[in-house]
This record gives C-alpha cells, sequence and structure tokens, in this order.
C-alpha cells in the first residue's frame, strides 16, 4: 500500500526552517521535534523551542516543506 496525496494528519516528518523571533538564529527541526501549538483560522502551529535561547516560536504547518 502506498499513500498517493497525503492526507490531513498525515505523519509526515518535514522539517521546516524558521529564525528565532528573539535571538535571530536560524533554525531547521523536523515537526516532530516540536510540539503541536494549536489552530488558527489558516492552518496548525507547532511549537518549536529554540535551541540557543529556549523562546518558543510558532510556525505554521506549511512551513514544514523540506
Ligand atoms: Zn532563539
Amino acid at each position: 500500500m502506498r499513500i498517493i496525496k497525503k492526507g490531513k494528519g498525515s505523519l509526515s516528518d518535514k522539517s521546516a526552517r524558521f529564525t528565532c523571533k528573539k535571538c535571530g538564529a536560524l533554525i531547521e527541526a523536523k515537526k516532530s521535534e516540536g510540539k503541536y501549538g494549536g489552530e488558527q483560522k489558516d492552518g496548525f502551529y507547532y511549537k518549536m523551542i529554540c535551541p540557543q535561547c529556549k523562546t518558543p516560536n510558532y510556525i505554521a504547518e506549511e512551513m514544514f516543506q523540506l
């Protein structure tokens, strides 16, 4: 069996690159390294803790494309 097109809530573990809002570090993190951070009207968010300054950054699910 194989998935042709992944559905919502799939377990795909892609990475996102983002800049920490506090210290400015450029971070690449897998979705599994964060925690589900809630839902807003434009989608799901994941809470990613900056490894440098420990500040939580909220990253939109669509950012995980890498
Ligand atoms: Zn930081």
